[in-house]
C-alpha cells in the first residue's frame, strides 16, 4: 500500500459511508476498513468528505479568443488551477485550421499539451466542416483517442448549416462519437450585433440583447428534431434557459440520448451583473440569463435533467473585459479552481439551499461526465480498480475568494470577494497528492493524456447518467 486517506466519509455518485482509501500503484486498491502494515503514509480524513477527483468536461486552455486574445491560461497555469480547486481530469478541444485534417490537429493539440499539464487531460475535437468529417477522419479521431465532437450553430468560420449539422449527426451516430453542441442560432446573433453597434448601443447589457433566449432555443430545438432522425449521442454544453431546458428534457424522456451541460457562472450571477461598471467582466457566450432561468437550472440539476456541471474555463485579462463596447470583448470568464468549491458552497452548503446532494455533487462533478465521455469506471468513480483521483474536502471551512490568491493566470475573478463554504484541503491524482492545504504539488508534465474509448455506447458500462 502506498498511501492509505483514512477516516473520511466516501462519497460517491450513489451513496455515503464511513471508510478508508487504500492506493496502491495510482489506483484505488481498498475501500472500507482493511489492514495495512503500520508506517504505511496515511492521511487523516476525519471530519472530511472523500469525494471523486472532478472532471472538468469544458475548458478551453491555451486558446485565441475574439479579436486574437490569448486565453489567460496556458496548459500549465489552468490544470495548476484545476489542482487547486480538485479537478484532476480537465477535457479541452482541437480546433483544426482551414482545411487541416482534425487527426492531425489533434495530434499536434496533444504536444502542446505535454509539458505543461499538471492533471490528466483529453480532447474534444471541434468539426467546422461537414466535407472534412469522413469516416476515415472519424476512425482516425478514434485511434487518437477522441470519441466526441463539438459543433457549433454559431461563430463565423465554426457554424454549421442544417444540412452540415444533420450530416455530422448522422457520421457521428454510425461511428459512435459522440456530439457536443453549442446551440445559438448565429444569424440572429449577428444581425443584433450589426444593430446595435450600428446604433451606438455599446454597453456590455447589449451583450445579452443580441443573444435572445429564443436564439438558444431555436438551435437546441433544431438540433434535437434533426437528432431524432440521426439517433447521436447529445450534448449540449452552457445551457443557460428554462425554455432550452425544457426542450431538452422532453426528447430525454422521448427516448432520445440528450445530455445538458450547465456552468457555475449561469447558477450564481443573473444578467443584472452585465449591468455594473465593470459589466464586460461578465460577458461570455451564451451570456448571463434572468433570475428565473437560474432558479430552473438549479431545479433541473436535482431533477437530473442537467446531468454536467463544467466550467467553459475560457479567461482573458481584466484589460480586455472592461471600458470597449461589448461587440469587442472577448467571450469567456474563468471558474477551473472554483467550479467545485462554487457548486459544493451554493448547492450543498449554503443554509436553506440543500439543492443538491453531496451524491448529486459528486454525480454532476465528476461521475456523469466521466460516463457520458468514456473515461468511466478508471475516472469519475471511487471503487476498488479505479485510478486513485479523489479530493479530500473539508465541509466546515470558509474562505473568501480573491483573484490573487488563485493559482491561475487570470488577473481578477467574477467570483472576487464572494464568501464560499467548504474548502478542497487535498487533492490526489494516480495516487500523487498534487495539491495540499494551499500549495500545489504537482509539477507540469505529470499529467497524461487519457484516450477516451466509445465507452458511452455500452449502457451497462457506463452511458447511463446518476
Ligand atoms: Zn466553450
Amino acid at each position: 500500500m502506498d498511501l492509505v486517506v483514512k477516516n473520511g466519509t466516501v462519497v460517491t455518485a450513489t451513496e455515503m459511508f464511513q471508510a478508508d482509501v487504500g492506493i496502491e500503484d495510482g489506483v484505488v486498491a481498498c475501500l472500507g476498513q482493511f489492514d495495512y502494515p503500520s508506517g504505511t503514509p496515511a492521511i487523516d480524513a476525519a471530519g472530511r468528505l472523500v469525494m471523486p477527483g472532478v472532471i472538468d468536461a469544458h475548458v478551453h486552455l491555451e486558446d485565441v479568443g475574439d479579436n486574437g486574445t490569448p486565453t489567460a491560461d496556458d496548459f500549465a497555469s489552468g490544470t495548476r488551477a484545476a489542482a487547486a480547486g480538485g479537478t484532476t481530469t480537465v477535457i479541452d478541444f482541437v480546433s483544426p485550421a482551414p482545411g487541416q485534417s482534425p487527426a492531425e490537429a489533434a495530434a499536434l493539440r496533444r504536444r502542446q499539451a505535454e509539458s505543461k499539464a499538471v492533471v490528466d487531460y483529453a480532447l474534444h475535437c471541434c468539426i467546422p466542416e461537414a466535407a472534412r468529417f469522413t469516416a476515415e477522419e472519424a476512425a482516425r479521431l478514434l485511434a487518437e483517442g477522441i470519441s466526441s465532437v463539438k459543433l457549433f450553430t454559431v461563430y463565423a468560420g465554426l457554424a454549421l448549416d442544417t444540412l452540415s449539422l444533420y450530416q455530422i449527426m448522422l457520421r457521428a451516430a454510425e461511428v459512435g462519437l459522440t456530439v457536443s453542441l453549442h446551440a445559438e442560432t448565429g444569424e440572429i446573433v449577428e444581425h443584433y450585433r450589426r444593430e446595435f453597434a450600428a446604433a451606438g448601443q455599446k454597453d456590455p447589457e447589449y451583450h445579452a440583447w443580441s443573444r435572445p433566449w429564443f436564439a438558444e432555443l431555436e438551435a437546441v430545438q433544431r438540433a434535437l428534431a434533426l437528432n431524432a432522425a440521426a439517433g447521436a449521442r447529445l450534448y449540449f454544453v452552457h445551457v443557460t434557459t428554462r425554455a432550452a431546458l425544457e426542450a431538452i428534457a422532453r426528447a430525454r424522456r422521448e427516448g432520445q440520448d440528450v445530455w445538458a451541460e450547465t456552468c457555475p457562472h449561469y447558477l450564481l450571477f443573473n444578467e443584472s451583473a452585465l449591468r455594473g461598471p465593470d459589466g464586460g467582466r461578465y460577458i461570455m457566450s451564451p451570456p448571463l440569463r434572468r433570475a428565473e432561468d437560474l432558479a430552473a437550472l438549479w431545479s433541473g440539476l436535482a431533477a437530473e435533467d442537467i446531468q454536467v456541471v463544467a466550467t467553459d474555463h475560457c479567461p482573458f485579462p481584466l484589460a480586455t473585459k472592461v471600458g470597449r463596447p461589448f461587440y469587442e470583448v472577448p467571450n469567456g470568464v474563468g471558474s477551473i479552481e472554483l467550479n467545485f468549491n462554487l457548486m459544493l458552497s451554493e448547492g450543498v452548503l449554503a443554509p436553506g439551499a440543500a439543492r443538491l446532494t453531496p451524491s448529486r455533487l459528486a454525480a454532476v462533478t465528476s461521475t456523469n461526465p466521466a460516463r457520458f465521455f468514456g473515461l468511466y469506471p478508471k475516472k469519475g468513480h471511487l471503487a476498488p480498480g479505479a485510478d486513485a483521483d479523489l479530493i479530500i474536502v473539508d465541509p466546515l471551512k470558509t474562505r473568501t475568494v480573491r483573484a490573487a490568491e488563485l493559482h491561475g493566470g487570470e488577473d481578477h475573478s467574477i467570483y472576487e470577494g464572494l464568501t464560499l463554504r467548504g474548502m478542497v484541503e487535498t487533492t490526489i491524482s494516480r495516487g500523487e497528492v498534487i495539491y495540499d492545504h494551499g500549495r500545489v504539488l504537482g509539477t507540469p508534465g505529470r499529467g497524461r493524456y487519457v484516450r477516451r474509448p466509445v465507452a458511452g455506447w455500452d449502457r451497462a458500462a457506463g452511458g447511463t447518467p446518476v
